[in-house]
């Protein structure tokens, strides 16, 4: 029998509607402003949820708190074995269901993804350029990468949209680049400002490239106009004065939006946090492994986001790093 729909709610009144899930969090690249070169320590398999697992704590979120979106991420979510089948089984909960990944598997997956009815892709790409793509990347597969995004459009996703982090001296000289090749491949370019999550803790404050720099520099080649109201999105958009399609840019650092945020997410592990940037998780894995109670699992869930902090403080000398990085958290 359906339990008592519970929709979670934190003390500010923000409700949740959109679950982020690391399916793994193992990677084939090694981007300099996430992980390490060498040395991760990755969960052991055992550790890891399994698709049944997944599929049970997605259905609760659905059916008994009022989650629409489920977004797939990682780790990179396409190296973990037999993601089609996983998609397959959150596809028939009948969400808003969307994948982030490096791209670089898409040539093969695309097509299956699609059919196992996967909605939405984000596909990260920092640069153009194949020298400086194996730099950041510490892999050279570039040219993978654009592969997987002409296979994503081929596989009939659309909009397609591209995700690059901008690094002060690291790529920001490809700004009107990257938003060029948006325009000529009809995808949609978000501009990521690079945010306090990386393995080798060389983020500081100069590091990051604002949004108001990130726009201006597009706008002085490419004329834009702003698209009203995000919502709960955390991009903000851009037109094109000439028609020419949209950008974004996701201003984590610069203009925090956690007053609209309705994310939560949950490790690979199964780790329930309500923020990226939260120092404390819930183990909702114990739960499920100790024969926990949907409606157990739906309290833990509640009360923790009832804890829900106003939002993280980058900007301010109280924040502090979680110990964490993105690809341990599911970004
Ligand atoms: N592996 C997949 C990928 O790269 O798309 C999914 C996981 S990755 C952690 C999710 C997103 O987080 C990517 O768009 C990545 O560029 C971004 N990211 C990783 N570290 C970041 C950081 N320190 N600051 C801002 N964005 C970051
Ligand atoms: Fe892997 Fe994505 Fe992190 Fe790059 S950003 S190392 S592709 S998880």
């Amino acid at each position: 029998m359906a339990g008592e729909r519970r929709d979670l709610v934190d003390s500010f009144g923000r409700v949740i509607r959109d679950l982020r899930i690391s399916v793994t969090d193992r990677c084939n690249f090694r981007c300099t402003y996430c992980m390490p070169e060498e040395g991760m320590k990755w969960l052991d398999r055992e550790e890891v949820l399994s698709f049944e697992e997944f599929e049970r704590i997605a259905r609760i979120f659905v059916e008994r708190c009022g989650v629409e979106g489920i977004r797939l991420t990682g780790g990179e979510p396409t190296v973990r074995a037999d993601i089609v089948t996983l998609v397959q089984k959150l596809a028939a909960l009948n969400v808003d269901l969307a994948m982030t990944t490096n791209g670089s598997r898409l040539t093969s997956l695309a097509h299956d993804l699609r059919a196992a009815g996967l909605r939405r892709l984000n596909i990260s790409l920092d640069t153009l350029r194949r020298e400086r793509f194996t730099e950041m990347t510490r892999r050279d597969e570039l040219d993978k990468v654009l592969a997987g995004i002409d296979a994503a459009i081929d596989a009939g996703f659309d909009p397609v949209k591209v995700n690059a982090v901008v690094e002060r001296g690291v790529n920001d000289d490809e700004i009107v680049d990257l938003a060029q090749f948006g325009r000529e491949r009809g995808v949609e370019v978000r501009f990521i400002e690079f945010m306090p999550l990386d393995a080798s803790g060389h983020w500081v404050n100069d590091s990051v490239v604002g949004q108001d720099e990130i726009v201006e520099t597009i706008a002085a080649v490419f004329p834009l106009e702003p698209v009203p109201a995000r919502g709960a999105a955390p991009a903000d958009r851009w037109r094109y004065l000439d028609g020419r399609g949209m950008v974004g840019v996701i201003p984590s650092v610069t203009k925090p939006f956690c007053g609209d945020c309705d994310r939560v997410r949950l490790t690979a592990e199964g780790q329930f946090r309500t923020c990226l940037f939260a120092t404390e998780e819930f183990d909702v894995r114990t739960l499920l492994r100790g024969g926990a109670s949907d409606d157990e699992i739906v309290e833990l869930l509640a009360s923790a986001v009832g804890d829900k902090w106003a939002g993280h403080q980058i900007n301010q000398v109280s924040f502090t790093r979680p110990a964490r990085t993105m690809s341990q958290i599911g970004g």
